[in-house]
């Protein structure tokens, strides 16, 4: 198992990046760690994988099981802008036994904007402790993972086709967007199904609920 800092010379020192790198025995005080998706299941166990991730230096790798996530959607929240240093945020919805990080827990790294907090509380952001690329939202039993991540095989027009699996079904929090996206999906001014319908350029749909 490749593991992260484990090439620095001075890896005595505790390194702020590698926190969540720590001896067995402390996993009797973190039980999160032996549920998914950081269990390290056995294929066995897991099943077939039908998707593979990848951060973006190569430190972080995980699987899905399942092919065709519960939902996706983009939100173009404040927050999400800001988190991901882009227009909106594209997630694709799985259960977290639909997912199984190849090491477990380590290498990432964990911020809860609820509780401004590096320490694993739910619900929390996931990203690589080394590149920091953004792996996930976590939240109590379900996974929001970024499809950008997911390793794509075959021509350009078969990725195409494969990346259509993760095709959002909704925009939420449009009201705050950067930029109009004319797709013809449902747009939502704040969360989908409890805010107004918005049309593509942002205006309400009247009794658009
Ligand atoms: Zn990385
Ligand atoms: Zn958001």
């Amino acid at each position: 198992m490749a593991e992260v800092g484990s090439t620095r010379p001075d890896e005595t020192l505790p390194c702020p990046a590698v926190t969540n790198r720590v001896p067995e025995n402390t996993l009797v005080k973190e039980p999160w760690k032996h549920h998914a998706p950081y269990d390290m299941r056995p294929e066995s166990a897991f099943g077939p994988v039908k998707w593979r991730g990848k951060c973006l230096c190569g430190e972080v790798t995980y699987s899905l099981n399942r092919e065709k996530p519960l939902n996706a959607k983009y939100c173009h929240c404040r927050g999400c802008q800001k988190a991901h240093g882009a227009p909106f945020q594209w997630a694709a919805i799985f259960d977290k036994h639909d997912m199984s990080f190849t090491s477990g827990a380590s290498g990432l790294a964990f911020y809860s904007s609820t509780h401004k907090s590096q320490d694993y509380n739910l619900p929390t952001k996931v990203s690589c402790a080394t590149c920091r690329t953004p792996i996930m939202d976590e939240g109590r039993n379900m996974c929001l993972i970024f499809p950008q991540l997911i390793e794509l095989e075959g021509s350009e027009e078969e990725q195409r086709q494969k990346r259509e699996i993760f095709k959002p079904t909704c925009h939420m929090f449009y009201e705050s967007r950067m930029i109009d996206i004319p797709d013809g999906l449902p747009k939502w001014s704040g969360m989908d199904n409890s805010s107004d319908r918005l049309d593509d350029q942002g205006k309400r749909i009247e009794g658009g609920k």
